[in-house]
């Protein structure tokens, strides 16, 4: 059964619809803190079922040497704050970033609960991946020096409490990189507008990826800070890799830098454990 969640972030049950979607799910505004969250949430089975083998073949297919470069570029951004240690990659799909952090010199594990990504992870990349959700998995108190989410936090059924989780497994000092995308990606909106001739849906149960939170940079910074972290940076997640959709990157560098606001598709934000 679809289950209905209180506001992962301040905890109420106050809402506003923002968006329908099919019967019964539908995009919600928390009306107390402003979250924008998908309500009910899918079940559990549902999700997993969805990220299976056939959700990462075109990745595998067309789309994973061509990635290459936009991981490498993540990871030496992430060197810049944190060059040694010990990376945990929560929800590590079929493992990229983490073989690359690996032959950097980090020492890494992998989170995942894809029952195929994780499986292929293990035999191909012979890199230890733990299947499940990060606060089920119980690891050790301040074991990690980095901790990466690309794209991952807006997946998760409770994300303040996978925050909390993630906090106190850092290490004091411990580097978090969160990347998500924007819930105020006004230029996707549009350019989506103009070439579809419809408005973007934040949620459907028929879309390859179902996000079950839609965070603003002012949202994901609240969770952040209430969750024991200090941002260090905000930026944007450029990660568009061809033509037309590099377009996105292109007007989202040109918009930030006449505005310095972030309209593009993703956000991404570097944080400490405080
Ligand atoms: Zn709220």
């Amino acid at each position: 059964m679809p289950k209905y969640v209180n506001c992962s972030l301040c905890g109420l049950n106050r809402t506003q619809i923002i968006q329908e979607a099919e019967e019964p799910f539908k995009v919600v505004k928390c009306r107390n803190c402003g979250l924008v969250y998908t309500n009910p949430q899918p079940e559990r089975g549902l999700i997993e079922e969805h990220y299976q083998e056939e959700y990462y073949r075109e990745w595998m297919e067309k789309q994973m040497e061509k990635r290459i470069p936009m991981w490498k570029k993540r990871l030496k951004e992430i060197t810049q704050y944190k060059n040694k240690g010990h990376l945990l990659d929560v929800g590590c799909g079929i493992g990229t970033f983490l073989k690359l952090a690996k032959e950097e010199g980090f020492g890494i594990s992998g989170t995942e609960i894809s029952e195929y990504a994780s499986r292929y992870v293990k035999e191909n990349l012979r890199i230890d991946v733990l299947r499940g959700d990060i606060e089920e998995l119980d690891f050790p108190p301040e074991s990690f020096d980095v901790l990466t989410m690309w794209h991952t936090l807006e997946h998760l059924p409770n994300p303040k409490a996978a925050l909390k989780e993630i906090n106190r497994i850092l290490k004091r000092e411990g580097l978090l990189v969160i990347a998500t995308p924007n819930l105020n990606n006004f230029i996707t909106r549009v350019l989506y507008f103009l070439a579809k001739g419809k408005k973007l849906k934040l949620f459907s149960d028929r879309a390859k990826e179902l996000h079950l939170y839609h965070f603003s940079i002012h949202t994901l910074a609240s969770m952040l800070k209430e969750t024991g972290f200090r941002i260090i940076k905000i930026d944007m997640d450029l990660a568009q890799l061809a033509f037309p959709k590099k377009i996105l990157d292109y007007l989202t560098f040109i918009v930030h830098a006449i505005t310095r606001k972030n309209f593009g598709e993703a956000i991404k934000i570097y944080a400490v454990k405080a």
